[in-house]
Formats: C-alpha cells, structure tokens, sequence
C-alpha cells in the first residue's frame, strides 16, 4: 500500500517553497518596519484555550478542530491564532505593563473541513496583534499594516472593507432588533442560520446563501444603532485610514465569524480568489481575555492567509520569475585538479557565495557541462590536465557562452568579483 500525505495537508519544495520564502521574508520586514515582534505558541493547545473563547456557535469549534484526547486532557491542533496568542499573553503577564505590545505570529493552522482552492487542513497564517492600546488609531494601525503588505508585493486587485460591531453597550439592543427582524422570517433562512438565529444573530447578515443575503439587505444595519463612544471611535478609524492613504469603503455585512469582536472590524477580500474571497482581516476584540476569566484590556488583530495570498500572487504574476542559482559549477578534470578545486569552493561557500562542484570524476567535460546548464549556474570553472600545466582556469559564462582564462594564482579573487552572493 502507497502511504500518502493526509488530504488537504501539503508538502511545500522546490521553486514553491523558494516562492514562500520570497514572500514571507517580504511580510516579515513590513512587520518589523512597523515594531512588531514575532511570537511563536505550540501547535497543540488544551481544548478550553479555543472552547471558551472562540464561541461555541462559530464553525471551529463546532466541527473543524483536530482533537487529540488522552486519560486526562483533551488537546486540539490549533484552528487559528488568536486565542493562543491570549492565552500566552495571560501566561506571561505581557499585557500586565499597561504599554503597548505589537507582536506578529507566522504559524501552521489546522482545521477539518472540505478542501478545496486556497483551504487547505493544514494552512498557513501570519498575524498581528496589538496589545493596551483602545484608540482607533491603533485599529488603523493594523489595517494599514495589512495594506502595506499587499502593497509591498504591488497587488492592487483587492478590496477594504470596514465596520463597527459596536460594543457591549450598544450590541445588545442591536441584537434584539435584529431578532425582531428575522424572527417572523425564520422559516425563509437557511439552516445554518436558523441556528445562529438565537445566539448570533448578527452572523446571519454574512451567511453567504443568495436566499438569506436577499433577506439581510433590508435588515436595520448596525452602524445606525451604535452608541455614540462607537461612532466616535469608528469616525477617527476613518480619519486616519484617509491620513494614511489607505483605501477603503464601509461595509455593514462584515461581522466576522469569531464573537469575541468589537468596535473595528475589517477584511480585505480580492476577486483574484474567486468564491473565497477573503485575503484576510480582523479587528477589535477587547472582550476575549475575559473569556479567560481575566480582566479585559484592549487588542485588536489580523490574520492574513498565506495560501490565500499565494494565489494571488500568483495570478498577478508577482512572484519572482527566476529563483537563486548557484553563481559557479567546477569541473574538476582529475584528482589533481579536485584537490585545487574542492578547498577553494569551500572558500567560497564560507563567503556566501553559492559554488557547486562535481564530486564526479570520470563522466569527462560534457557530461559536467550539462549539469552546470542544469543547476543554472552563471559560470562554469573547468580545469584539467592542460591547465594545471599552464597554471590556468577556463571560465565558462554559462549564459553568454564566452571563454575567458584566468591564472590559477589570483583564482578566489577572479571568481569572487564576478559571484552574485547570497542574501
Ligand atoms: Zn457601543
Ligand atoms: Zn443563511
């Protein structure tokens, strides 16, 4: 029997990974340009860090979480980073400064669902989180950091969309208006709705079904019901995003799946994507540490997918067309010439230039020839019997086709003006 990988669980290499690693060096500079730093939390968490917290009526917990249950504990894979990131920010005080924290995450997410196009079970996300600070120039903050990173790769094909889900003043009443203004619509949502009729009624105006969404159009939207403080707050996120040229347009639809949201929230979505859109988004939610049964501070985050994101760089071309090749391939003719050869690639490795040799001794000039227009080098080094002799080298650049010779003596130096070195 062939053992495979698990569905919807891949393996990454070759001029993908090399893709991955261009983009995610990129995003990783954004991050730092703008102070934060990178936290890492284990992929197996106990069951309470995400059934407590992310809401039992959200789809994670009600079926997608990988489960690994032992005599005592009961452990899930991580479905997402949020709730971990708290959870380590409890464990170690990091709120407790009262200063600001910025802090990002790159991690491996699981969850078991159907895959298909950019959802995998094992997908990939970078996060932001921003610690103690409640001002909306902070919820602009991240969303102009999430922008920047689209920016950085020069996409344009993608769309901000923000709202308020207001607070825990003003979404009760909210809430119960909704329901009055479903409940004689009941029978018309769909199931999925139903369900989330009594306990998140809200989610009901993002369910993605034409029935309901034709329903939710005339539903009274949140924005006319948020209390003053919210308006406040969600009129400066505004100001600012406009100060700092970031392009958006309000969206009283967007009320994320998880419910420890408030005030902010936003997702940046791409038509490149098709059906699934979403590139990534986030918001305020000042109310998950109490979900801990800690006291609240504020936070406001983003999750941004990299299978997402891959596909859209993909589909505007944005990826590197030529990944890094070694700059030189020897050919060693012999063992004398292996033993002029070996040490000085060694040299050249140690200086961060990329220097592959021929370990092969026997297959003569061709054959080397034609693994050094394989690996794509830019230069091949050939010495033999004759060169020795004449205390020369024969450079060949692989993708001019010019011959040059160059004294055996002055070797590292000749080669090391001419190398392309390693980032
Ligand atoms: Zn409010
Ligand atoms: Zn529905």
């Amino acid at each position: 029997m062939e053992i495979k990988s698990v569905r919807g669980m891949n393996d990454l290499f070759g001029v993908e990974l090399e893709h991955w690693h261009y983009v995610e060096s990129k995003i990783k500079k954004v991050f730092h340009s703008f102070g934060y730093s990178e936290i890492r939390t284990p992929a197996l968490e106990k069951i309470e860090v995400f059934s407590g917290t992310v809401g039992d009526e959200t789809d994670i917990v009600e079926k997608q979480m990988y489960q690994i249950i032992t005599d005592s504990e009961t452990y899930v894979l991580r479905p997402e980073g949020t709730a971990s990131f708290m959870r380590a920010v409890l464990e170690h005080n990091l709120h407790s400064t009262g200063q600001p924290g910025r802090y990002y995450y790159y991690l491996p997410m699981f969850r078991h669902e159907r895959p298909q196009k950019g959802r995998l079970r094992q997908f990939h996300q970078f996060g932001a989180e921003l610690i103690n600070d409640a001002s909306p120039e902070a919820d602009a903050e991240l969303i102009t950091v999430l922008d920047q990173i689209y920016k950085s790769f020069e996409v344009t094909e993608y769309r901000v969309r923000i709202n308020s889900v207001g607070c825990i003043e003003c979404r009760p009443p909210y809430k119960d208006k909704l329901k009055d203004f479903f409940q004689p619509k009941l029978n018309e949502l769909c199931e999925q709705c139903q369900k989330r009729f009594e306990r998140s009624p809200m989610r009901i105006l993002d369910c993605k079904r034409e029935s309901c969404r034709a329903i939710a159009k005339t539903a009274p939207l949140i924005l006319s019901c948020i209390c003053s403080s919210c308006k406040t707050h969600h009129e400066r996120v505004k100001t600012c995003l406009t100060m700092a040229q970031v392009k958006f347009e309000e969206d009283p639809y967007i009320v994320r799946g998880l419910d420890y949201y408030t005030r902010t929230a936003f997702e940046f979505t791409s038509e490149l994507l098709g059906a699934q859109d979403a590139l990534g988004g986030g918001g305020r939610y000042d109310g998950l540490s109490s979900r801990f049964g800690k006291a609240p501070f504020p936070a406001v985050g983003f999750g941004l997918g990299m299978e997402r994101l891959m596909i859209a760089l993909q589909e505007t071309k944005r990826l590197p067309q030529t990944i890094q090749t070694p700059s030189f391939f020897f050919s060693p003719l012999g063992d004398k010439a292996f033993e002029l050869l070996f040490p000085l690639s060694l040299k050249l490795k140690r200086q961060g230039v990329w220097c592959e040799i021929s370990y092969e001794k026997t297959k003569g000039l061709k054959w080397l020839l034609k693994q050094a227009n394989r690996l794509n080098a830019d230069f091949s080094l050939m010495i033999g019997d004759e060169e020795l002799k004449s205390g020369s080298a024969l450079l060949k650049n692989m993708k001019s086709g010019t011959q040059e010779t160059l004294s055996i003596t002055s070797l590292e130096s000749e080669l090391l003006r001419r190398a392309t070195h390693a980032p």
